[in-house]
């Protein structure tokens, strides 16, 4: 584990150690500690957990593709938003994605629910 608690893993996410054994999400020492992060880290094992099974080669984890990415909702019409890199955000990319619903509709979808708020 780091100092924070959170457990070192390599560049496939396994933790330090253990050939069989992943770790993602906030538990895991890689950065950003965001919740889209977490989502692609998962779709990330998925890829391993099979290319592991068909004996190809694993996928890396790109930590630094979201360093400097963030969005703030501000209420449901207005967002603020910083690309990867620092750049602003336009309205029109930060609204949709972060304010209009909080994220409910994206959620119905992961669950595989009809949508039938928005
Ligand atoms: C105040 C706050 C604001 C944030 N804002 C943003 C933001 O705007 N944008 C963004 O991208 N990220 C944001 N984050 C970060 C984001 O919430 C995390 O990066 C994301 O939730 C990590 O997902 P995870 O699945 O790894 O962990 P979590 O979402 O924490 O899920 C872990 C789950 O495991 C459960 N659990 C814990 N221990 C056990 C146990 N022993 N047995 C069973 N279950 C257990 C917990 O109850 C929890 O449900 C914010 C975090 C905080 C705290």
């Amino acid at each position: 584990m780091d100092d924070a608690g959170r457990l070192q893993v390599d560049k496939y996410l396994r933790v330090e150690g253990h050939d069989n054994i992943y770790a993602i999400g906030d538990c895991n020492s890689m950065a950003p500690q965001l919740a889209y992060a977490a989502g692609e880290q998962g779709q990330l094992l998925v890829k391993n957990l099979l290319a592991r099974e068909n004996k190809q080669d694993l996928v890396e984890w790109d930590s630094q593709q979201y360093e400097g990415t963030m969005i703030m909702g501000l209420g449901p019409s207005q967002a603020a938003g910083q690309m990867p890199g620092g750049e602003l955000m336009s309205d029109e990319m930060a609204v949709p994605f972060k304010a209009h619903d909080l994220m409910v509709a994206r959620f119905h979808e992961l669950a595989g629910l009809e949508n039938n708020v928005f």
